[in-house]
């Protein structure tokens, strides 16, 4: 607006009608006298969400998008994932009209992802493109305006889990986490970005204020750097000692905790002594942090299995009986392969 001659509240009176009015097209920017709006569009500006092109809904409510990014061809693919009332009986506070009393989004930084980890679908479509932070962001408001989603009042927890390694495009995913935060309303604490262990990018993380700074999560998934760098090549470069090290510098809030993600492949990584080996490698670290296990999701050309339900349970037991918090992971819209690692443009267009 100030490139344009227009005072530097008229770009803050667009930023609200773009991320807290969701507006679908230039004319409904109503704060803009029309004058200006037609000078927008007269030179070619374009506003709007981005189009959601696919839905694939799972038997448990989760559904899963392709999202269209306007200029470009590729999709990119968002989940959304309702918890319902488990039965309870409402206590009349809930709005009819929402099915769910709160609800997890999941976004993609990147289209593919470069990193190799031989566990997950989406390696398997390399790196094409990194997203900017535009579609980054607009993953989120597309997927809040279909839930009509009131942002400051439902509760809505949003992940950057989806495809893509989002500290390998560092720069439009944090300028993405702004816009969401500043513009759109959105709470950093209830937003967690997952890392494969990108050294660098943890690094400059650790050094964002905090009023813009997700919860982080680390994919540790192994327990040593043997078999670490076996299932994520990528440890070759920074192994577990480096990711510890660099989280250490993150400035925590009063009783924020860091995730590690844990994914149990049968056989592989979901052995007894694994656990034990997993517990004092996170008492070690001296990090406040839970452990977030999932049970491998199966993909196509994918050789691992899926851990017994007995094996996930000893081993969320033994860590603990160790004293480090363990949570089982519930799978989500494994019927639609929507669940970790299971993205991947299953449909060809
Ligand atoms: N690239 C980032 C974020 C996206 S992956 C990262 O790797 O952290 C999100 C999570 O899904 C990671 O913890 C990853 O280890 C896990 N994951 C990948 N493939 C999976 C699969 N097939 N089953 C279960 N979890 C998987
Ligand atoms: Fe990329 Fe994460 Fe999949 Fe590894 S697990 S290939 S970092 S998306």
């Amino acid at each position: 607006m100030v490139e344009m001659g227009e005072p530097p509240w008229r770009g803050r009176q667009l930023a609200y009608a773009l991320y807290h009015q969701w507006i679908e097209d230039l004319t409904s920017v109503t704060t803009l006298p029309g004058h200006l709006r037609s000078r927008l569009a007269g030179e070619g500006w374009q506003v709007g969400l981005p189009k959601i092109s696919q839905i694939f809904r799972s038997h448990d409510g989760t559904e899963r998008y392709l999202v269209e990014s306007q200029p470009r061809q590729e999709t990119v693919e968002a989940v959304w994932m309702p918890e319902g009332d488990d039965g309870e009986t409402g206590d009349g506070s809930e709005d009819e009209a929402k099915p769910w009393h709160r609800a997890t989004i999941c976004v993609s930084s990147q289209v593919g992802c470069a990193v190799n980890c031989s566990f997950c679908l989406t390696a398997k479509l390399g790196l094409q493109r990194n997203l900017s932070a535009g579609e980054i962001a607009g993953q989120v408001i597309a997927v809040l305006a279909r839930h009509a989603v009131e942002v400051g009042r439902d509760r809505v927890n949003l992940v950057f889990m989806g495809m893509g390694e989002p500290f390998l495009n560092y720069d439009n995913f944090m300028a993405a986490v702004r816009l969401l935060v500043k513009e759109a309303g959105l709470s950093p604490q209830r937003m967690t970005v997952s890392t494969s262990g990108i050294v660098p990018g943890i690094e400059r993380f650790a050094a964002e204020p905090q009023e813009v700074r997700p919860k982080l999560a680390i994919s540790l998934n192994a327990s040593n750097n043997a078999v670490r760098s076996e299932v994520m090549p990528i440890n070759r470069k920074w192994p577990i000692e480096a990711i510890v090290d660099a989280v250490r510098e993150i400035k925590l809030r009063p009783r924020e905790r860091l995730t590690f993600e844990y994914v149990l492949l049968g056989g592989v990584t979901d052995r007894p002594e694994q656990a034990a080996e997993v517990a004092r490698l996170v008492r070690r670290s001296g990090l406040p942090a839970k452990v977030n296990l999932i049970a491998w999701n199966p993909g196509p050309g994918i050789e691992y299995s899926t851990p017994e339900t007995g094996a996930v349970e000893a081993f969320r037991q033994t860590l603990i009986d160790a004293g480090v918090p363990a949570y089982v992971r519930r799978p989500r819209g494994r019927d639609i392969y929507a669940a970790c690692g299971q993205l991947k443009r299953t449909v060809e267009q």
